[in-house]
């Protein structure tokens, strides 16, 4: 019988997630909140999925999922083809996958030194102290940084180092996915640069796969292979980067291309959404997106477009998105 591996790294397969919240001045009305609906797509091997929308849309939700962070009220998550959903984080092929955050505060013990902390997930793989060392030295040479910096403490660091030292315990253990929320955000421009290049050429020498979440296009486009928008916990478009800023076929990314694009100078006025953002506690019936589209029609407001593939692998959920040829 063939071993051969399947070639999707991950499949997300009609994944949902909700939250009980309380609602009233007292917290009287307990009410459900849909963070995630029935979100399918997969990230093939070495691939990166960028993955952007508007914040509180659910990115970070989804990603806490496919880390295992948070169980799923229906639906299933395969990585190399076996079923992780009834797994807890880190628990059996589930630490095969990282997290890069935002906040690298948030994976670095500020009472720790840097040193242990990236060694931290190689110790509880119970790999020895001497291995450990060796290990965390040639990773911090790799992401930028000296060998001795791993007897410092976090707060003895940059933003941007900060984040490297995060990618670095990210990778110790040789991840096969590694999923990035918002890990260049809070940088200011240059910096995000360096650590986008430190990202890339980390991809090209071990060859992970990655869900790269960023409320910014530009950002997304300069280091995924393929492009996923979400809306109000849908997906809405999902396409090759090249597809998706040459002819984006849903009104919403098409928006948010049109207000990347009027940052630039000399751009045109960009096309602007009606209205917030609904609540996603009261998400509107039919096509969510109806009440901010500007091209709704009657039927948006009763029927829930199908989320259809249009041709070369480029799929939306609109229901004038036309077929690509
Ligand atoms: Fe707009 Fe209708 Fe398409 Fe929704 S289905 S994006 S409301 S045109």
């Amino acid at each position: 019988m063939s071993a051969e591996k399947p070639e999707n790294c991950l499949e997300v397969r009609h994944v949902s997630c909700s939250f009980g919240v309380r609602r009233g001045l007292f917290g009287q009305k307990s009410d459900r909140l849909l963070a995630v609906d029935d979100v399918s797509f997969t990230v093939g091997k070495g691939e990166t999925l960028g993955l952007v929308g508007e914040s509180g849309c659910g990115k970070s939700t989804l990603a806490r999922l496919i880390l295992r962070l948070l169980p799923l009220d229906s639906g299933d998550i395969l990585f190399q083809g076996e079923s992780i959903a009834h797994l807890g984080p880190g628990q059996g092929a589930a630490r095969r996958l990282q997290m890069v955050f935002q906040d690298p505060f948030s994976s670095l013990d500020p009472r720790m030194k840097v040193g242990s902390s990236v060694a931290e997930p190689l110790r509880a793989a119970g790999v020895p102290a001497e291995e450990c060392r060796r290990r965390v030295a040639e990773m911090l040479e790799q992401v930028g940084l000296a060998p001795e910096q791993a007897a410092l403490y976090p707060h003895e660091f940059s933003g941007g180092q900060r984040q490297r030292i995060a990618i670095a315990r990210a990778f110790i253990t040789r991840p096969d996915f590694v999923a990035c929320d918002e890990a260049v955000s809070a940088l200011d421009a240059s910096v995000q640069a360096q650590v986008l290049n430190l990202f890339k050429g980390m991809q090209q020498r071990y060859r992970f796969s990655c869900l790269f979440i960023s409320h910014d296009l530009a950002v997304v486009g300069h280091v995924s292979d393929r492009v996923a928008v979400m809306y109000l916990g849908r997906l809405v478009e999902l396409a090759s980067c090249r597809q998706l800023f040459s002819a984006p076929a849903h009104p919403y990314t098409q928006a948010l291309l049109a207000a990347a694009s009027s940052r630039k100078p000399g751009a045109k006025a960009p096309l602007v959404l009606l209205g917030e953002p609904p609540s996603p506690l009261d998400p509107p019936s039919g096509c969510v997106f109806h009440p901010r589209c500007p091209l709704a029609e009657e039927r948006c407001r009763h029927e829930r477009p199908l989320f259809r593939e249009l041709g070369g692998g480029h799929a939306a959920a609109c229901h004038l998105a036309k077929a690509v040829l």
